[in-house]
């Protein structure tokens, strides 16, 4: 159902005023050198929100060099971890002191629910930067065990500049989980956020300010990443580029790495996670989360519960439960506290979505409900699921990025197991099942970075989370996040005066 305009969210929420459309570099918002912008444009309706200056090479040249004497003459890297950990802190309250405004900018820029935004992404913006600040004065090498009579040690250092790349999924999330790993561990750093929402960046880049981050050490250039995406990936200065979205542009990263300097890459890539769900599974439970893990955030989520297999015991009785909620499920105004799922970000994914819709229905899988666009204007789809999906149709294969399940059934654990890892990607699974054997079983047979079982999207700051496969390397989250920030150096000196 399209549910619109009853909104708790005041007008002032749901109009925010643009403060932040400029390039962010040195501490300075600045013009882009070519003066070029371009638009970003709300999903709702489709219009024009702000011209944002774009970035190009030359912009990131620039962003690299602050960053770069940020480090070498900075006092960034050479803080005690302490002080560094405060400043974090207080970054991570001014987030706090101006939520409302960010989570409207995250509404109108990407379609997500004003009350998520409010509840959850902006909250997790602030906690990351404080998880990892209670990290940065705790971040030691080790003395090590020699044979012989040496000395031996381990120091962490931090790796120099870092370029983060990040999607329009979860615009502040994204931002946060990467940034505050990287200047707990005392890095600095060049951030290109996606071109569909550059705004909630911009405004965290002025926060950072306030905060009392010291110019150069966190530069924002809004872009594209054909241009300023790449600029980075290539760059000769850039030390490590930590990189969130497709498995196609995670290919061009690596690519690019190898042909400039060898810089370290992460990548957290595309999914196309299975959701299992045994005969002993309480059966309204399951229905939920299975629905949850495909719609929360229109689909849009890279750990989106995409392929649902379903034991044939309870197979009937969960498909009814699920069609009856798929359509009580409230589309609509990201805006109206009682809407479930806003518009897809942009055009582009729209019509991605709605044509792997029409490649369902071609390949012969069985539309149970949805399947449509709504309303008149803006980027909604129904919530739509396909039942008696086969292993080699391509909704069982690509990943759709949108609010589309592929149903099928399953009759023993081994044919769960084996169609679960029929993927090349590997980023999360979850089970539901009341049996404990079966859980550990089929959690440690499935290659995938993040098991959940009997609930999903369980994240926190401590997990660590990344892919297996073709979802990439490298972790964010968690105290594993630090290492790709950080390098070891080893320091040795023979004891006593001996030979060595
Ligand atoms: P994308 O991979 O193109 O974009 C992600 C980021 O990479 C953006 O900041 C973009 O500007 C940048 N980028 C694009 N091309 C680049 C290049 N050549 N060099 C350097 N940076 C570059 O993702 P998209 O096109 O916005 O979405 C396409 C698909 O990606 C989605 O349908 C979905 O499957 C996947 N995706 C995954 C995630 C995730 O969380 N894993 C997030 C967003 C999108």
């Amino acid at each position: 159902s399209q549910n619109s305009d009853d909104s708790s969210a005041s007008i002032f929420v749901k109009n925010p005023t643009i403060k932040f459309t400029k390039l962010f570099i040195n501490g300075e918002f600045v013009d882009s050198i070519s003066g070029k912008t371009f638009e970003t444009i709300d999903p709702r309706t489709g219009e024009v929100i702000a011209k944002i200056a774009e970035g190009d090479k030359e912009d990131v040249d620039l962003a690299v060099k602050a960053a770069r004497q940020a480090f070498d003459h900075g006092t960034w890297p050479r803080l005690p971890g302490s002080e560094r950990g405060r400043i974090m802190m207080k970054f991570a309250d001014l987030i706090e002191e101006n939520a409302e405004e960010l989570a409207a900018l995250e509404t109108i820029d990407g379609g997500k629910l004003f009350s998520m935004n409010k509840a959850m992404d902006i909250p997790q913006a602030a906690s990351s930067l404080r998880y990892y600040a209670g990290a940065a004065d705790k971040i030691h090498g080790e003395v090590l065990k020699m044979s012989r009579e040496l000395h031996g040690y381990t120091l962490q250092e931090p790796i120099g500049v870092v370029g983060h790349i990040i999607p329009w999924n979860f615009p502040s999330i994204m931002f946060s989980v990467k940034v505050s790993p990287a200047l707990a561990a005392g890095c600095t750093m060049v951030v290109k956020p996606a071109e569909q929402t550059p705004l909630t960046a911009l405004f965290y880049a002025h926060l950072a300010k306030l905060a009392g981050i010291p110019n150069g050490v966190l530069n924002v250039v809004s872009g594209l990443g054909s241009t300023a995406g790449s600029a980075i990936s290539s760059h000769m200065d850039i030390d490590v580029v930590s990189f969130t979205g497709s498995t196609e542009v995670g290919r061009k990263i690596l690519q690019a790495a190898a042909a400039s300097n060898l810089k370290v890459v992460s990548l957290e890539l595309g999914g196309k996670s299975p959701l299992i769900i045994f005969d002993d599974a309480d059966v309204d439970m399951a229905a939920d989360l299975a629905l949850f893990g495909i719609l929360y955030n229109k689909g849009e989520i890279c750990v989106a519960s995409s392929r649902v297999y379903v034991q044939e015991g309870i197979y009937e009785e969960l498909v009814k439960k699920l069609v009856e909620k798929a359509k009580a499920w409230v589309v609509g105004d990201p805006f109206d506290p009682k809407v479930q799922q806003g518009p897809q970000v942009d055009k582009k994914q729209f019509e991605k979505i709605l044509s792997y819709i029409e490649q369902g229905k071609g390949e012969g899988a069985t539309l149970l409900t949805g399947g449509k666009p709504l309303g008149e204007k803006g980027y909604f789809i129904e919530p739509t699921i396909f039942a008696e999906v086969k292993e080699e149709m391509l909704i069982a294969k690509d990943e759709i990025f949108g609010p589309v399940m592929a149903l099928a059934k399953f009759k023993t654990i081994e044919e769960a197991i084996k169609r679960a890892n029929n993927t090349r990607y590997g980023l999360a699974a979850g089970i539901v099942t009341k049996d404990l054997n079966v859980a550990n079983t089929v959690s440690r047979s499935i290659r995938a970075g993040t098991i959940w079982i009997n609930c999903y999207f369980a994240f926190d700051n401590d997990i660590p989370f990344g892919g297996y496969k073709m979802s990439g390397f490298g972790k964010d989250f968690g105290l594993e996040a630090l290492h790709k920030y950080l390098q070891v150096k080893s320091v040795v000196t023979p004891l006593y005066n001996t030979p060595w």
